[in-house]
Formats: structure tokens, C-alpha cells, sequence
């Protein structure tokens, strides 16, 4: 059995080295054995840094849980039925689990969790070899590495290993799963279960939605989800999901424009990538498939708005007044979508041009300078706020002085 201690003291950062010892010491006084797990591992043996980090307590992990997050001044901000618990601190968090099994009583669906006595029984049930390590934090054991499916032979192989035959169809997720890891760390999919792809792509037809959609979060967060995307699409998996994604709807290349972007939400802008060459009705059924919420949705509805405001925008001569009208209710990330994509230099320059400038502008007078001015409270003191928008916005007005002055002028058309 390796002993990791030294890697783990060069790879990890002392702080987080120091949270991992005292995890050990308690689970010595609680009599449990405790496990860092999956990600971290890999990572730390790949010698890349780690951002998460996941513990699997074989004991019991509630309690395990909740004083730990005392002693190191965090507090539990989740819980799950599955006997998880994160723990959270101004800048990371540590999840803990019970060390468990699942059982899939038909494929796809949600596992019924059995708690085990053992880490090897716990990592048998993963997704993928090198996800399936772990190391002993207890004391007398710091560093031992727990490898029952021969994750550190694949990593040094570079190889992306489901662990039993019937992985994919006790979790089809773990179709998408393999392809993210095999290109973020560039490592081929083993041939044996690359066959087992196509057999089993008609699990995921089948599966709940919002389990798709967690993984499907998780890759267009990923530094190149392009190439996640391309990958998973020539291997059948995204039109298998839902036939909106089919391969004649999506273009690839427009996918690889993503680079171009370095801006914040990334993943956002890669979402509206995605859909712009959806039909408006194709990426509403996909919203319901993957049963979306919150932002996901409104990036797509609004990229769906913004192609249909194409024409208008490739006008010669737009107010920028009239641009900021057309694009500012849209999300900023299908903005920046249809910026990429884009071939009329037009409309790239209009999005731009509200983008980096116009939709930062407002009047300095607001609805109580109004009032002051001696404007009567009412719906007429928004008509005048609106102008004045339009008049700073085309950079008519310029100064407070001229709004007050232009303000001033419409008191007496009252
Ligand atoms: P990263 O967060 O860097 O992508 P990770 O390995 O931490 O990598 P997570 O999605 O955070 O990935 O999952 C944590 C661990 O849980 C994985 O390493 C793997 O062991 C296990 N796991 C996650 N999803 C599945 C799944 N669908 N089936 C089986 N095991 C899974
Ligand atoms: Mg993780």
C-alpha cells in the first residue's frame, strides 16, 4: 500500500494540510476512521491544487460532522438525506459523508443508500477509477492510499475507467461524467468502456432531468466545455438527453468560440452558445427536460429574444438610446453570446458598445430630485426620467446641471 504523506504535505496548502490533521485527531477520540476522498485525491496525485475537499467518515458521520465544524470554526450550511453534511468557511468548505452503498432498484433511478462498515465498499460504488481513491487521515495511518479499483494505476495510465459493467445504467450521469474528466485532464476513455456507451444511451432518455442538469452545470463550468460538449455530442450522449440537442441543430464550431470569452460567468455565455442554434420551441423543451430554473432559464428565453432582435440591430444608424432599449432587459451573458457569434460587425459593435458603455449610464436626478424641483409625485415623473435616460444615453445631457435644466424645461409643459 502507498504511503502519500509526503505528497500530501508538498500538494496541499498548509491550512488546508492542518484541517485535514485535526479532521484525523477527532475521529481518533470518536473511535471512526475518516477518509479524504474522490477529487482531491486525484488531484493531489496529479499535483494539481485542490479546491474541494470531501471526507468519508466510516462512524457515525452526523455527528462527526457537527464537531468538526466546531473545532474548526465553520459552520453546516447543508444536509441530505444521504447522510451528508457540507461544511462551510468564508472562502472553501468540506462535505462529509457516511461512508455508503447504493442500490438501483431500476436504471436511472434515485439510489437507496445503505451504510457500510468499510471505505472499499463506499469506493466500489464510484464513478470512475480515479475518483475512487482514498486516503486515511487517522493517525496512525495518515497517508495510506485506499485504491481497491486501481485508480492510481489508471491516473499513471492515464486512462478514464468506469468501475462495473452496469455503471452507466444504474447511473447514465456518469456518461457525461466520463467524458468531462477524460478531456479536462486529456486522459482517453478505456476502450472497454467506451463500448458501453452506446449500449446504454437509452438509459439517459429515461432519466430525471434535474439529475442531468447537475452534471450538465458541472461541465459548462469546466475551463473548456466545448470540447466536453463536442465530445459528448459525436458520442450520441447530448441527443440522447433530449432530440433538441441532435447534431444537425447544434453548431460545433460555434461552440469553440467560448475561448474568446474572459469574462465572469462563463458558463453562462457557453449555455447561450449552446441554445442560439436551437429553434425557440426545441429550447423551451429542453428548459422542461432538464427541468431548469432560475438563471439557466433566462439566459436561454432571453437568447431566444435576442435573435429575434438581429435585424433591428443591424441598422446603420441606431440611437444608442434605441439600443439600450432593445438589449436592456436581456441577460448579460446572451449578450455576450450573440457578441461571439455574430457575423454582422453591426450588431457585434451596437452589443459591445452596451455592453462595456451604454448600460452603465443613468441620470444623476432621481424621482426625489424630481419632487424637489417641485415636480407633483406621479406617473409623469417617470415619462421625465425616461427621457432624461435617453438624453444622457445619447449624450445630450451631460453634466447634473444640464438635467436639471432640461427637468426644469418640462415643468412647464405640465
Ligand atoms: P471535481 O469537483 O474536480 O469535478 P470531483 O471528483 O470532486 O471532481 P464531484 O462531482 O465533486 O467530483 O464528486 C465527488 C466524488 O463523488 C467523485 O470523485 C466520485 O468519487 C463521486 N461521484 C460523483 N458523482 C458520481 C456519480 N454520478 N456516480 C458515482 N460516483 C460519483
Ligand atoms: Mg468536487
Amino acid at each position: 500500500m502507498s504511503n502519500l504523506t509526503k505528497i500530501l504535505k508538498k500538494n496541499f496548502d498548509a491550512s488546508y494540510h492542518q484541517q485535514l490533521i485535526l479532521a484525523g485527531d477527532l475521529a481518533d477520540s470518536m473511535n471512526s476512521k475518516v477518509y479524504l476522498v474522490g477529487g482531491a485525491v486525484r488531484d493531489v496525485l496529479l499535483g494539481k491544487s485542490v479546491n474541494d475537499i470531501d471526507l468519508v467518515v466510516v462512524g457515525d458521520s452526523e455527528d462527526f460532522a457537527d464537531q468538526l465544524a466546531i473545532k474548526l470554526g465553520g459552520e453546516i450550511t447543508a444536509r441530505s438525506q444521504f447522510l451528508t453534511a457540507k461544511i462551510s468557511f468564508s472562502d472553501f468548505s468540506i462535505d462529509v459523508a457516511s461512508a455508503r452503498r447504493d442500490y438501483y432498484p431500476y436504471p436511472g433511478s434515485l439510489p437507496q443508500v445503505n451504510l457500510v462498515k468499510s471505505i472499499d465498499q463506499d469506493l466500489v460504488r464510484r464513478d470512475i477509477s480515479i475518483n475512487a481513491m482514498a486516503i486515511s487521515i487517522n493517525r496512525n495511518t495518515w497517508g495510506d492510499l485506499i485504491d481497491p479499483m486501481n485508480g492510481e494505476d489508471d491516473l499513471y495510465q492515464r486512462k478514464v475507467r468506469i468501475l462495473y459493467k452496469r455503471s452507466f445504467r444504474d447511473d447514465p450521469t456518469r456518461m457525461l461524467r466520463v467524458v468531462l474528466y477524460s478531456q479536462r485532464l486529456g486522459f482517453p476513455i478505456d476502450e472497454n468502456t467506451k463500448d458501453l456507451i452506446p449500449k446504454n444511451l437509452r438509459y439517459l432518455r429515461r432519466m430525471a432531468g434535474w439529475r442531468i442538469f447537475i452534471t450538465f452545470k458541472h461541465i459548462l463550468r469546466e475551463s473548456d466545455p466545448h470540447k466536453i460538449l463536442d465530445e459528448a455530442h459525436s458520442l450520441g450522449i447530448l441527443r440522447s438527453i433530449h432530440s433538441s440537442l441532435e447534431l444537425e441543430n447544434v453548431d460545433l464550431d460555434q461552440l469553440k468560440l467560448i475561448t474568446k470569452f474572459d469574462g465572469e460567468n462563463s458558463h453562462f455565455v457557453m449555455l447561450s452558445i449552446l441554445v442560439s442554434s436551437l429553434a425557440e420551441l426545441d429550447s423551451k423543451k429542453l428548459i422542461r427536460r432538464l427541468k431548469m430554473t432560475g438563471r439557466w432559464i433566462r439566459v436561454i428565453n432571453d437568447t431566444q429574444s435576442l435573435k429575434k432582435l438581429v435585424k433591428v440591430m443591424s441598422a446603420e444608424d441606431l440611437l444608442n438610446s434605441k439600443i439600450f432599449d432593445l438589449l436592456s432587459n436581456l441577460d448579460v451573458a446572451s449578450l455576450e453570446a450573440m457578441y461571439l457569434i455574430s457575423d454582422s460587425d453591426l450588431v457585434r459593435s451596437n452589443i459591445r458598445l452596451f455592453l462595456d458603455k451604454l448600460r452603465f449610464l443613468a441620470p444623476e436626478l432621481n424621482g426625489d430630485d424630481l419632487i424637489k424641483l417641485g415636480f407633483p409625485e406621479g406617473p409623469y415623473i417617470g415619462k421625465v426620467l425616461k427621457n432624461l435616460e435617453n438624453l444622457v444615453i445619447d449624450g445630450i445631457v451631460k453634466t447634473r446641471e444640464d438635467e436639471v435644466n432640461f427637468a426644469r424645461g418640462t415643468l412647464t409643459d405640465l
